[in-house]
């Protein structure tokens, strides 16, 4: 990149990715808890993805019994600690919270969940839950992310013999490496991975399955396969300039900075972010707290139709991000480096199948911006050579076609998970995904 904005201090690197909503202390979170109605027919756990029985959990906090609350968090959801802290709450529990209907600010259960199981990681994880007998039979889980974390978890307390093949280095997927580091640490993932692992899960990273092992190795090794590998492959821009010096992928990027490579990590004096999703302004605060003088989000569709949460675009707009909605990239000016991005207007026409207003170019409207780096963020895709070729499941739209009772996919000894199967949710629906498939499991493999 050819004109880089100065590094931060050590110090302002911890400022400016220290964590948005602090810790509550023991006295501000049983007086949270006390303020909870403990509804019959809790609304709030209806819209939560993992159902956690949010009452019981907060009312034992109330009581002063942290370690049961963790117990009946984690009881719904192993990775109860990343969902705590990166769960879109405003959209989901807290959202549905009958304190919204009151016109008072819901109860917050994401502080809560953090506060209980927070304490349960500092007390070094105090044993909760007893494995079933072995059963003798064992799993092979691809993708240590957090739909094959959950499905791990629990078919080890069913019994199992279970082992992740993770072609990282590090465990954790996406709660390890694709969270801005203000909304959680990095730490946080690996706690719960080695949460998992004390339930006896054995986790090989490194290992990619059809290059490191076999699928015939792979398959004689296992009774049944989970798949939870994600969406590996981002998408392309496919417009001119795309591959120059000062282009990046926002996951990429994101990783970089969760896992503190300060000093790799270069960002431009002017960026320009391609998109408006979560991930998107992930990435745009992100290149703002690094010390860049401007960073601008280009969108092509309107406000309205913006695919990031609303508090994520609060957040955008109060760390200074300019928006340039109805706007696509049409190219990236440059040499070698990143000089500037050509953008044309647009107007929304009619709705796709999808029931969105369509953009549509404006003629003649093209214009220029000087930007020294490009982030792009719009979308992530499976990768359906591994998945179709290699494995020969059936996919649909790119996604793992599998049974919505047992997530068994075309394979019967293959069952998948998680982003792979929906084209990308929230970790919490992972965390669920893999659940219900360790049970889907567990019937196939006893012929319930
Ligand atoms: Fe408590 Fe709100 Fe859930 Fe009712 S809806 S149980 S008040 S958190």
């Amino acid at each position: 990149m050819k004109n880089v904005a100065a590094k931060l201090t050590p110090i302002e690197y911890e400022q400016n990715f220290a964590e948005i909503h602090p810790a509550l202390t023991p006295n501000a979170a049983v007086a949270e808890a006390n303020r909870c109605l403990y509804c019959f027919d809790s609304p709030c756990m209806k819209a939560c993805p993992t159902h956690i029985d949010i009452s019981t959990f907060i009312k034992k906090i109330a009581t002063g019994n942290v370690k049961g609350s963790a117990k009946t968090i984690l009881s719904s959801n192993w990775v109860a600690l990343t969902c705590a802290k990166a769960c879109p709450v405003d959209v989901l529990c807290e959202g549905a919270c009958v304190y919204n209907e009151r016109g008072e600010e819901p109860i917050q259960i994401g502080r809560l969940q953090r506060f209980a199981m927070d304490r349960y990681f500092e007390q070094g994880m105090p044993p909760l839950f007893t494995p079933a007998p072995k059963s003798g039979k064992s799993v092979g889980v691809i993708g240590a992310g957090p739909a094959g974390l959950a499905c791990s978890a629990e078919l080890a307390l069913m019994g199992y013999d279970v082992t992740i093949y993770e072609a990282r280095e590090q465990p954790g997927g996406l709660d390890t490496w694709g969270i801005a580091p203000y909304k959680m640490k990095q730490q946080d993932s690996i706690n719960e991975v080695k949460l998992v692992q004390s339930f006896g899960v054995k986790i090989k990273t490194g290992i990619q399955v059809g290059k490191n092992i076999s699928l015939g190795e792979l398959e004689k090794a296992h009774d049944a396969v989970f798949i939870g590998v994600g969406l590996p492959k981002p998408t392309r821009l496919n417009i001119p300039g795309e591959d120059l010096d000062g282009v990046a992928d926002a996951l990429d990027f994101i990783d970089d900075v969760t896992t503190r490579k300060w000093k790799k990590v270069d960002v431009g004096k002017r960026v320009a972010v391609i998109g408006a999703g979560n991930t998107a302004i992930d990435a745009a605060t992100e290149a703002k707290r690094l010390g860049a003088e401007q960073v601008l989000m280009i969108y092509r569709r309107s406000e309205k139709e913006m695919p990031a949460y609303e508090f994520e675009f609060e957040l955008a707009k109060n760390d200074g991000i300019v928006f340039h909605f109805q706007t696509a990239p049409k190219r990236i000016m440059g040499k070698r480096h990143v000089e500037g991005i050509e953008c044309i207007r647009m107007k929304l026409g009619k709705p796709d199948k999808d029931g969105r207003r369509k953009p549509e170019p404006i003629p003649h409207s093209n214009f220029k911006i000087a930007v020294d780096m490009v982030i792009k963020s719009v979308g992530q895709n499976t990768d359906d050579t591994f998945l179709g070729k290699i494995l020969g499941l059936r996919l649909q739209d790119g996604n793992v076609v599998v049974n919505a009772e047992s997530y068994q996919t075309t394979n019967p000894k293959f069952f998948a998970g998680g982003d792979c199967i929906n084209g990308g949710k929230e970790v919490v629906n992972a965390a669920y995904d893999g659940k219900r498939a360790a049970h889907g499991i567990d019937k196939y493999l006893t012929n319930k």
